[in-house]
C-alpha cells in the first residue's frame, strides 16, 4: 500500500509501526461556527481512509480533535453575545449533527482541547526548561531557531520565514518567525492559571498534546488539508520533536482544497456554503460521490452541475441494486468467482495507490454494468461490499424499500404519457389534475426540455 507523504514529497510504502494497527490523527474543526462544505471534503476523505484500512484488516485508532478554545471562538462569542463555552457547545453539537448527516463514522477518540490544558501547560514548561521557549509579557513563544529542523515539512527557509513574518511584527518576539505557545488573556477572556499568568494555549500546542497523550510520541499518520502544512503542522513538529527527538508521525497526508472559482473555500473569504445548507439540497451520498470521484490531493471546484450528475450516479447504483431485496442477508459474503475476485483486486489496487478513489469508483461502475446485464446477485454483493468501503449504501435496505417496484413505475410513466396527451389537446385541467394528484401521494413531476421526469419527494 502506497501513501503520498508530504514530508518526503513521494509515495511511500505504508508500513505500520505496530503490525495490523494504524494510529492516525486528523486535525478536526475549530467549533466557532457551522462548518462549510470545504471542511466536509477533508473530513469525508479521511473517513474513507479509516474505512479502507479497516476493510484491509487493520485495527484503526483514529483521533480527531475538537478545538474548543481559540481566538475565533472569542470573536464569535462577542458577535453572538454569549459566553465562549456556549459557543463551543453550540457548534460542537452542530458539528456532530452535520458529520452524522454526511454519513461519517465517529472516530475512535474525539478529544476536546479544553480537557487537556494541564498537559499543555506542562509541555510548554518543558519546552521553556529545555531552552526552546521564552516568556515575554505573559505570552510564551517557541524559538524557531533553536529547532534545527524547522521548516522540514513545508520546505520553507528561515530567511523567507523571517521576512514573511515581519509584516505583522510583534515586538515581544525575538525572531519574527517565532510562534505563540501560550497567550495572555485580555480582561474578560476565558483563561487558565499558568506559571506565566492567566491565559490560554495556542492551537499548535493543543494538537501536539492530544495526539501524544492518545497515540504516543510517534504514530503512523497525521493529516489535514494542505492549508495545515504551514504553520500548523510545521509548528506541531517543532514542539513535539524538540522534546522527544523522534518523528511525530511517519506519514503526513494533506488533502487538496475545495475551491470556488479557483479560490479556496473559506470563512475568511466569505465564499463558502455551509454543509448543512448543501445537505438540504443534495443527498449525503451524492456529496460523497462528488468528492470521491476526484483524487484527494487534486483541487476540486464546487460545481452544482457536477453535483447534480453525482445525484444521478448514486441513483443509478441504487436502481441497479433494486433486485438485491431478494437477498436474504446482504451482509453474508458469497463465494466470489474468479471474475469477481479480479474486480475486487482492481478496487484494492486503486485504493492501495495513494487512495485513488476515482479509480475505485470506476471499478464500482464496471461491477454495476455487469450486474445490470447478468442480474447475478453475487455482483450485487460485491458492489455493496466495495461501495460500503467508500461509505456508500449505508441505508441500503431503507432506500431500496422506498424505491418503487416495476409495476408502480410503469403506472407513473403511463400517467405521464396521458398527461402529455392532455397537454397536446390543451386540456390543462386534466393535465394539472394528474400532476397535483401525483403530488398528493408524494410523486413529483418535473417538465424538462427532454420531457417529463418524476421523483419521489423526500
Ligand atoms: P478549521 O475548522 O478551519 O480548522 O478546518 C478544519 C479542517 O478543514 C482542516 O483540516 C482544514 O485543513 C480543512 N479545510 C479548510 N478549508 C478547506 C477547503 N476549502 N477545502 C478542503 N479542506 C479544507
Ligand atoms: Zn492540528
Amino acid at each position: 500500500m502506497k501513501i503520498y507523504n508530504t514530508m518526503t514529497r513521494k509515495k511511500e510504502e505504508f508500513i505500520p509501526i505496530e503490525p495490523d494497527k494504524v494510529k492516525m490523527y486528523v486535525c478536526g474543526p475549530t467549533v466557532y461556527n457551522y462548518f462549510h462544505i470545504g471542511n466536509a471534503r477533508t473530513f469525508l476523505f479521511f473517513d474513507v481512509v479509516r474505512r479502507y484500512f479497516e476493510f484491509r484488516g487493520f485495527k484503526v485508532i483514529y483521533v480527531k480533535n475538537i478545538t474548543d478554545i481559540d481566538d475565533r471562538l472569542i470573536e464569535q462569542s462577542i458577535k453572538e453575545n454569549i459566553p465562549v463555552s456556549e459557543i463551543a457547545k453550540k457548534y460542537t453539537e452542530a458539528y456532530y449533527e452535520d458529520i452524522q448527516a454526511l454519513g461519517i463514522q465517529k472516530p475512535t477518540h474525539q478529544s476536546k482541547a479544553t480537557e487537556y490544558i494541564d498537559e499543555m501547560i506542562a509541555l510548554i514548561k518543558n519546552l521553556e526548561n529545555k531552552g526552546f521557549a521564552y516568556e515575554k509579557n505573559g505570552d510564551v513563544y517557541f524559538s524557531v531557531e533553536k529547532f534545527k529542523d524547522y521548516g522540514k515539512l513545508s520546505g520553507k527557509k528561515m530567511e523567507d520565514l523571517k521576512a514573511g513574518a515581519r509584516v505583522e511584527e510583534n515586538l515581544n518576539k525575538k525572531n519574527p518567525a517565532d510562534f505563540t505557545l501560550w497567550k495572555k488573556a485580555k480582561p474578560g477572556e476565558p483563561n487558565w492559571k499558568s506559571p506565566w499568568g492567566k491565559g490560554r494555549p495556542g492551537w499548535h500546542t493543543e494538537c501536539v498534546v492530544m495526539s501524544k497523550k492518545i497515540l504516543g510520541e510517534t504514530f503512523d499518520i497525521h493529516a489535514g488539508a494542505i492549508d495545515l502544512i504551514f504553520p500548523h503542522h510545521e509548528n506541531e513538529i517543532a514542539q513535539a520533536e524538540a522534546i522527544s527527538n523522534k518523528p511525530l508521525a511517519h506519514f503526513w497526508m494533506h488533502g487538496g482544497f475545495l475551491n470556488i472559482s479557483g479560490e479556496k473555500m473559506s470563512k475568511s473569504l466569505d465564499n463558502f456554503f455551509l454543509t448543512r445548507d448543501v445537505l438540504k439540497k443534495y443527498d449525503a451520498e451524492a456529496i460523497r460521490f462528488f468528492f470521491l470521484s476526484k483524487h484527494y490531493r487534486s483541487p476540486i471546484d464546487f460545481n452544482e452541475d457536477i453535483l447534480k450528475e453525482s445525484v444521478q450516479a448514486v441513483k443509478n447504483f441504487y436502481n441497479v441494486l433494486k433486485d438485491v431485496k431478494y437477498l436474504t442477508s446482504i451482509n453474508e459474503r458469497p463465494e466470489y468467482t474468479d471474475a469477481q475476485i479480479k474486480l475486487k483486486n482492481q478496487f484494492n489496487e486503486a485504493m492501495d495507490d495513494d487512495f485513488n478513489t476515482a479509480k475505485a469508483i470506476a471499478v464500482l461502475f464496471e461491477i454495476a454494468k455487469v450486474l445490470r446485464s447478468t442480474n447475478d446477485l453475487k455482483y450485487a454483493h460485491l458492489l455493496i461490499e466495495l461501495g460500503k468501503v467508500l461509505g456508500f449504501f449505508s441505508n441500503l435496505e431503507e432506500k431500496l424499500k422506498s424505491s418503487l417496484d416495476d409495476v408502480s413505475e410503469e403506472l407513473i410513466l403511463l400517467l405521464i404519457r396521458y398527461r402529455s396527451q392532455f397537454k397536446k389537446d390543451k386540456n390543462w385541467k386534466m393535465a394539472d389534475a394528474i400532476r397535483e394528484d401525483l403530488q398528493k401521494i408524494g410523486i413529483q413531476l418535473k417538465d424538462t426540455k427532454d420531457g417529463t421526469v418524476w421523483e419521489i419527494e423526500k
